[in-house]
């Protein structure tokens, strides 16, 4: 093991926004990207790999059982998942030098421009648009082929470079997870979970399909979908647009959720046509018009909200608005193995958990001692810039195929 000495002469502390930053030297001229539950986001230089990358701080993620199931679970997950439309990690690190001290994780990641709730507020074209939804599905489809189901996805969780590729940040919700009551201050954002896991019902993988179907909404409105205050009003927003679900639907509840249900007032809901009219789409030529035609069907078929009539990832990809970026190496990319089973279903005191992400940590620490972790080459990052995420007034974006 490395000395004492040694290891503290390899990092230095620096002050962003509310918080300090205790890095290794490799990492200089940080900025601060973004904040979420977990902590801030800063952007750095890595000189070792002469690329730009994005450092996450995990301060006491053992503090709790929610921070600190998280924590272990994307710290795990991130390292087996090796995929373009995934985040993928380079190095993991803590300041501290024991086990006893143990308080903060790094993660560093590849370096991306902007989230997209940033890309929403831009008028996007066909081409983009088509593009971004693409790479969404093919992320999801590799980490339900690896049984990860998501069910929290939403714009803020991913990530897209000014090329117009896309990365997903997280793995979303634990089947165990607590529902978030551990996370406050900051307040869960449910615009786009499925009715599913709004009425507490069993799922499956098209789950998923629903928050791309709301965040595809958003980037064709320009506004939150089912912008609920909580999940009640959720239930509402989803209602009043789509209109009361079936019998057929509501015998699928529980008796609880199912009076409630049947107590709203009914909705008839609108046709998608109203929902997203055509002066939503850019449809200036013939095959803009066929485009938005092929989108707001798309659309139709992901926001139903029985999920046994709501298509799935592979239906999606199939789609004739998606499909036209179909690639078998990204769609079908074989899935990555997660040794441990019982990821989700692990509960531990905060003191078994410190030393369980300790350990993962130690472990990742060695691991990339003279690399990176899934031996991703250090040059790629050279052409990260500052540039904004894609509009469709910038010609040099334009994505790569077809
Ligand atoms: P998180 O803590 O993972 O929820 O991230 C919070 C925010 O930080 C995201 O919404 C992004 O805006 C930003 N962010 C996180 N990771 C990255 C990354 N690898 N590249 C660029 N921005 C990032």
């Amino acid at each position: 093991m490395m000395n004492r000495n040694k290891r503290e002469k390899e990092y230095y502390s620096i002050d962003v926004g509310d918080s300090t930053f205790m890095v290794l030297k490799r990492y200089q001229n940080l900025r601060p990207i973004g904040s979420g539950a977990q902590g801030i986001v800063c952007s750095a230089y890595d000189h070792n790999f002469e690329r730009n990358v994005a450092i996450k701080k995990l301060s006491r993620p053992f503090q709790n059982q929610t921070h600190a199931k998280r924590a272990y679970r994307e710290l795990v997950l991130m390292k087996c998942v090796n995929h373009k439309n995934i985040i993928g990690l380079l190095n993991v690190f803590t300041p501290q030098k024991t086990l006893e001290e143990f308080q903060d994780v790094y993660l560093v990641m590849e370096l991306m421009d902007a989230n997209l709730c940033q890309v929403i507020q831009m008028e996007l074209d066909h081409e983009r648009l088509s593009y971004l939804l693409y790479q969404m599905l093919c992320g999801i489809k590799h980490l339900h082929a690896a049984g990860i189901i998501h069910r929290d996805l939403k714009p803020s969780n991913i990530v897209v470079k000014s090329d117009c590729t896309l990365k997903i940040l997280d793995f979303g919700l634990a089947r165990t997870a607590a529902t978030g009551l551990l996370m406050t201050p900051y307040v869960v954002t449910r615009y786009y979970r499925a009715p599913e896991v709004i009425l507490g019902m069993g799922y499956q993988a098209n789950v998923d399909v629903w928050s791309v179907g709301c965040i595809m909404a958003e980037m064709v409105r320009g506004s939150v979908l089912f912008p609920g205050t909580d999940h009640i009003d959720q239930w509402n927003k989803v209602i009043e647009q789509l209109g009361t679900p079936s019998q057929e639907f509501l015998m699928k509840l529980n008796q609880s959720v199912r009076t409630y249900v049947e107590n709203r007032p009914r909705y008839a809901g609108y046709s998608f046509e109203k929902l997203f009219p055509d002066v939503l789409f850019p449809a200036d030529s013939e095959h803009n018009k066929l485009k938005a035609s092929q989108a707001r069907d798309l659309l139709c078929k992901m926001l139903v909200i029985d999920a046994s009539k709501r298509i799935s990832v592979d239906e999606a990809l199939q789609h004739p608005y998606i499909n036209v970026w179909y690639d078998p190496t990204e769609v079908e990319a074989p899935p990555p193995a997660i040794t441990d089973k019982q990821l989700d279903e692990r509960e531990h005191t905060v003191e078994e958990w410190k030393d369980f992400i300790y350990k993962e940590v130690f472990e990742c620490e060695e691991r990339t001692k003279n690399g990176v972790i899934k031996g991703q080459p250090a040059s790629i990052g050279a052409a990260v810039s500052s540039t904004p995420p894609p509009s469709s007034s910038s010609s040099s974006s334009t994505p790569p195929r077809p």
